[in-house]
């Protein structure tokens, strides 16, 4: 990949020699997979982290990679069926140079169907299934069943008009990935990583750290998470606000003994994930309004007295571990990747929201494409601008 010269020109303004050819603010699964991607692109590439790497919401527990509906068939969706399917070969990569687990499975997914009218529908998407999620050499599924093919695992007394498996959705393990993805950043001798150390201030070709050192860049991609809209916002005239939000979410890991291929459980919201290690996730809430952004309480009970309902083999299941992060939630829902409008070289890579781990890897593709002649680009409704124009739009 070749660089773009503007990526190689010093900083005009601030007489601070660049640091490297890219800053990463944020070490979040965006961010772990834009500084991967650089390094491998062979940049010189600064990771900044102002606690710990993954210590945002990718340092959670539930880690499904859960595909789009297969109707209505879109760009945003074949963005994402291509994402979620080279995945899998990221991660035996990352798995290979690393030696380090990331607990991906390919589990599929189970849906219960509990009223009559889903069942025609979930026909439908059957068919749409066939041609929306096929390649030339590879075919997943969205079959209906008559009852729960795993009555311990899903109770069928929940799926009266049947039950969707889908063989596509997947799921990994959200430590398990960023820790390779750690791993083999620090290993790389064109990468640094600083941890414990944070921006306080954004400007166009340089930051500046909470500990007042300055750095400089040649290009910086702001991949901290929900932070990202408000450092966004930092550099030239004021931005139409809000850019996007924090939405907090709980979940829950539980400790049963099952085989870990079973497939991912989802009804109304609650997802239920076996992983590797007996462990089966539970999430999740999805709360705008709140208190205490990492605390757990009433909202994650609740959660898992329903996964209990739902999967009989976790009713004396012990919970081992209650967690709460904030997810980024940009204005539009959507990923928001782009060049800011001001500073060119400060390229948008964030807003994730709920599905960033299967997406982050090609997320961080488009983002570098933009600094270098990488061909990728993103789905219209995913672009920084497109985020603007609703910000502004709703002011
Ligand atoms: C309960 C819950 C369940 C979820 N389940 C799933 C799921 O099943 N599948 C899925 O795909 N997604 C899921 N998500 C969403 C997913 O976790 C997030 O979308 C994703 O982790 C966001 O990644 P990120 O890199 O954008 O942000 P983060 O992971 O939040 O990373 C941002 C990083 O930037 C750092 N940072 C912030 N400000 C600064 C600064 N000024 N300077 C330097 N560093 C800074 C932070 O410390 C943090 O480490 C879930 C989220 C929650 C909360």
């Amino acid at each position: 990949m070749a660089i773009a010269d503007s990526a190689l020109s010093s900083s005009g303004q601030s007489n601070i020699p660049p640091s490297a050819d890219l800053l990463v603010i944020g070490s979040g699964i965006m961010g772990l997979w834009a500084a991967i991607k650089a390094a491998r692109a062979g940049l010189s590439v600064t990771l900044l982290e102002e606690a710990r790497v993954a210590s945002g919401a990718s340092g959670g527990l539930l880690g499904a990679l859960m595909p789009h509906m297969p109707d209505r068939w879109s760009d945003k969706k074949q963005f994402q069926f291509d994402a979620l399917l080279s995945l899998e070969d990221e991660v035996r990569l990352l798995e290979d140079e690393t030696g380090l687990s990331c607990g991906y499975r390919r589990s599929g997914r189970l849906i219960p169907l509990p009223k009559p009218h889903l069942r025609p529908i979930a026909e439908r998407h059957s068919k749409d299934a066939q041609t929306a999620w096929a390649t030339s050499d590879r075919a997943f599924a969205w079959n209906v069943l008559e009852t729960s093919p795993q009555p311990d695992w899903l109770t069928p007394d929940i799926g009266a008009s049947g039950v969707v498996h889908d063989t596509f959705a997947a799921r990994v393990s959200p430590r398990g990935l960023t820790g390779a993805l750690r791993a083999f950043l620090i290993r790389q001798p064109n990468a640094r990583l600083i941890e414990g150390e944070g921006v306080a201030a954004l400007r166009t070709d340089h930051v500046r750290l909470t500990n007042g050192e300055r750095i400089a860049f040649g290009h910086a991609i702001v991949a901290a998470g929900h932070r990202s809209f408000d450092l966004l916002g930092q550099i030239g005239p004021p931005l139409p606000k809000p850019l996007g939000s924090a939405v907090k979410g709980q979940a829950a890991l539980l400790k049963a003994d099952l085989d870990p291929s079973l497939p991912v459980i989802f009804l109304n919201g609650l997802y239920i994930v076996a992983h590797e290690g007996g462990h089966v996730a539970i999430g999740s809430t999805s709360e705008d309004v709140f208190e205490d952004p990492f605390a757990t309480d009433h909202r994650l009970d609740d959660l898992i007295v329903r996964a209990r309902e739902l999967s009989p083999v976790l009713a004396d299941a012990t919970v081992v571990e209650r967690w709460a992060g904030l997810r980024p939630k940009a204005i539009d829902r959507d990923p928001m990747v782009g060049p800011h409008p001001d500073a060119p070289r400060v390229i948008a890579l964030t807003g994730g929201f709920k599905v960033s781990f299967g997406l982050a890897h090609s997320l961080a593709e488009c983002a570098l494409g933009l600094m270098t002649d990488g061909p990728r680009t993103v789905p219209d409704s995913f672009r920084l601008d497109h985020h603007l124009q609703v910000a502004l739009r709703q002011q």
